[in-house]
């Protein structure tokens, strides 16, 4: 059963039909999916949705698919846990940390390629792909691999080791391109007229995206249906920011938790800001950045797609923007690690070092439920912390420790 409508133009309102489609043919607007949501209030019910899978497909009837067969790793349903250590540290009694480092490709992007992979085979296109900053490529290749699709993966040549090899151990045909992501995705935007594949963040950007609300309806859901007072969410394209803003509230809209007020906090590298930037000088558009030079390359969208829409929904919201200076974000992601136990990648290094700064501008109350969204796995950027190592070499004998150790104790 599907509460798919159709498509619709973001800026200009016309309809398209549920094809594979991303631009309005009129203004180039990008398009959203719209639901049936009356029909949708008659179906769910907390119950309903609690009664369902440990996973992301939990959530189906919000979700932009007609069957039930979908392709479907484990994705989602990750842990939400109250980081106490880390609240301590930072003065927060209600911190949490949503850990999609965990996710069977080790981040958030399994969310939107599950649904998207799924719609894709819907459509019955035989090979998927994707312009990628690094994760959306081995989540990519690991759901055309698990649906029998061929795939095509492009990313910019300077991808760390572990993204790369990370892909291509699915088996799927990976293009390396000298240029940044931007060129990347320019360059798909052109493949996919010509090359009758489902280009996952191009010609199924709407099915896509979607996915990414999944990660407001199970923060609600686990914090016992209700939103936090504040999510801090790290930007590249801004869709993810966009769309947990979004899920929180269809779920209030459809009455399956109160009204709430949100504040929608948003994180970026100062090695490439465009969002953030905008945000702090009141702008409505967004100044691209020509070429993103930072550690954070899974946040490396210099053009970044839905930035308006996210600068919106922070506005909304009654949210902040912060960009982490460079040197602050591997700091983030040791302090994670040693305050809770979590390695994550790059990204979750800016959303910590982003949440330590919307402390210190006072931006937060100790008592007001809190969300940091873990978005990726660090053992994929093992490159940005390698120079922490610190190994104490020893010969196998007692003395050699008790010597190697002495002046370390
Ligand atoms: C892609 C990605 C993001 C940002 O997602 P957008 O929807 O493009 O803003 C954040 N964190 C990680 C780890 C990512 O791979
Ligand atoms: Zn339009």
């Amino acid at each position: 059963m599907s509460y798919i409508i159709g498509l619709q133009c973001r800026e200009c309102g016309r309809n398209y039909p549920a094809d594979p489609l991303n631009v309005c043919d009129f203004c180039f607007g990008p398009l959203e999916v719209v639901y049936n949501y009356s029909e949708i209030s008659k179906v769910i019910s907390r119950k309903s949705i609690e009664s369902g899978p440990l996973s992301m497909w939990r959530y189906k009837d919000l979700l932009p698919v007609e069957g039930d067969e979908y392709v479907d790793l484990g994705t989602g349903f990750t842990p939400l846990i109250h980081a106490k250590n880390l609240g301590r540290y930072l003065g927060l009694d209600q911190l949490y940390i949503k850990n999609d480092a965990v996710n069977p490709t080790y981040s958030f992007k399994d969310r939107v390629v599950s649904v998207a992979s799924t719609r894709a085979r819907e459509f019955e296109f035989e090979t998927i792909a994707c312009a990628s900053t690094g994760n959306l490529a081995g989540s990519v290749a690991a759901h055309g691999a698990k649906a029998g699709m061929k795939a095509f993966i492009f990313i910019p040549d300077d991808l760390e080791q572990g993204k790369i090899v990370g892909a291509s151990v699915y088996g799927p045909t990976v293009v390396t391109i000298s240029g940044t992501y931007d060129d990347v995705n320019r360059l798909c935007s052109e493949l996919a007229d010509t090359y009758p594949w489902a280009f996952v963040n191009i010609n199924m950007r709407p099915y896509y995206a979607e996915g990414s609300k999944t990660l407001g309806y199970e923060v609600a859901e686990q914090l016992g249906w209700r939103a936090p007072a504040h999510c801090v969410v790290p930007l590249a394209s801004g869709a993810l920011f966009t769309k947990i803003w979004k899920g929180m509230n269809e779920l209030s809209d459809l009455g399956l938790i109160d009204p709430f007020s949100t504040q929608m906090h948003m994180t970026q590298p100062n090695g490439n800001s465009p969002i953030v930037d905008a945000y702090n000088l009141g702008d409505s558009h967004i100044r691209p950045v020509k070429t993103p030079k930072t550690v954070a390359k899974s946040l490396a969208i210099g053009n970044p797609a839905d930035g308006i829409y996210a600068l919106a929904a922070l506005r909304q919201s009654g949210g902040s923007a912060v960009s982490v200076p460079e040197e602050e974000i591997v700091q983030g992601i040791q302090l994670l690690a040693e305050t809770e136990g979590i390695f994550t990648e790059t990204a979750g290094g800016v959303v910590i070092a982003g949440l330590r700064q919307i402390v210190k501008n006072n931006g937060i109350n100790p008592d007001e439920p809190t969300v940091a969204f873990i978005t990726g796995n660090g053992l994929k950027t093992l490159e940005a912390v390698e120079h922490i190592v610190d190994t104490v070499p020893i010969s196998p004998t007692v003395d050699s420790f008790a010597d190697a150790i002495a002046n370390r104790l």
